[in-house]
């Protein structure tokens, strides 16, 4: 049975949800970034609920989620002075640290690996829940594995319920995307998943900083393990387009329903098309970003089987992450002059 709890500004409700997490049961959270799927890192049978519940390859490791840096000698071996200076200037906030695991962390929070992805939320309602619970919590995003994550607690309860014993309902996502994921552990500092810090945010404090090489080329393997997976995706074909082929966007819309397809469009700022279902997504990448996961999901209830997604115009800040997500939602397929293209890159 799973019991959705409703949370406002009374956090005493969260009590009893946090006694399950800290005995083993998973309970769903809302984060800044999107919502986590719960369980006690230093608990081997709660952490292997987890994969169960969410479908997820054995394969790819849990991000490990504290609420004071005082849990981290129970999650990492040590922490360099560098990876200090990134909590400081990050911690609370979307941004998870790879650093050499402790010996407490059982392996299959690690998927076997060495090092462990660290990360403080910054969202009140995870901060107080981890707390409460008194344990680092290891933390997916909370849906199916290969849907697109979760950023509304309406999301979670259609992909989880029945699946676990609590879902905190705590609002909208703010930021909509997936923590910047950086490794640590190297010689140069390595982003390998963009998100919510950017990549010149990182290079403000540390200096060098680098993305990942299978991030921008498809032919190296990523270290990421969760990277090489297909995530995000709609049931429905995703194309992506830029800015410059909206002539052939409606073109293709027009095609489409003629042969009887349902199709829908997700729109950078307010838009006309000849489309079963528009969204506007928001003008700003910010916005959007906020949005993708919400449209995509949209999308599915609508029964909508061919998707054309507008690029956003902007650049850096969170550009790279909503580019990283719609390319791994689409496949790789981006609108060009007379052809579809598979492009691979961030
Ligand atoms: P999710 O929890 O669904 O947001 O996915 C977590 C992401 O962090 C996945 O892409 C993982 O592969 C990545 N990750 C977690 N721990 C590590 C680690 N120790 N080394 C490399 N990547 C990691
Ligand atoms: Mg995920």
């Amino acid at each position: 049975m799973t019991k959705v709890i409703q949370i406002e500004d009374d956090f005493s409700v969260l009590d009893e949800a946090a006694k399950s997490l800290s005995q083993g049961g998973l309970v769903a959270f809302p984060t800044e970034t999107v919502y986590g799927l719960g369980a006690n890192a230093l608990d081997p049978e709660a952490v292997a609920n987890i994969f169960v519940a969410k479908g997820r390859p054995q394969d790819n490791p849990l991000i490990v989620h504290i609420s004071d840096q005082s849990m981290l000698s129970q999650v990492v071996s040590h922490v360099p002075p560098a990876a200090e200076k990134l909590m400081e200037a990050f911690w609370p906030g979307p941004l998870t640290i790879i650093l050499e695991k402790s010996e407490t962390i059982p392996v299959s929070v690690t998927a076997g690996l060495s090092t462990v992805g660290v990360r403080m939320p910054s969202h009140p309602v995870a901060l107080a829940l981890i707390e409460k619970s008194g344990v680092p919590v290891a933390a997916p995003s909370a849906n199916l594995s290969g849907s697109p994550s979760t950023t509304r607690a309406s999301h979670v309860i259609h992909d989880l319920t029945g699946r676990v014993d609590y879902i905190i309902d705590g609002g909208a996502c703010e930021v909509g995307l997936e923590s910047t994921v950086l490794d640590m552990t190297g010689k140069i500092p390595q982003i390998l998943r963009p998100g919510g810090v950017s990549l010149e945010a990182l290079q403000a404090v540390l200096g060098q900083v680098m993305y990942e090489p299978a991030l921008k080329d498809s032919r190296e393997v990523p270290k990421s393990p969760g990277m090489k997976y297909r995530h995000y995706a709609p049931r429905g074909e995703l194309y992506l387009v830029e800015k410059k082929h909206e002539d052939k966007l409606r073109q293709m819309l027009s095609d489409y329903r003629a042969q009887g397809k349902k199709t829908g469009v997700l729109c950078c700022g307010a838009k006309q098309y000849e489309a079963d279902v528009l969204l506007n997504c928001g003008k700003t990448a910010k916005a959007y970003a906020n949005a993708l996961f919400d449209a995509l999901r949209h999308m599915d209830d609508m029964g909508a089987e061919v998707i054309f997604a507008e690029l956003p115009c902007d650049e850096g800040g969170i550009v790279p992450a909503l580019m990283n997500r719609m390319l791994k939602a689409s496949g790789g397929y981006v609108l060009a002059e007379d052809v579809t293209i598979k492009v691979e890159r961030l």
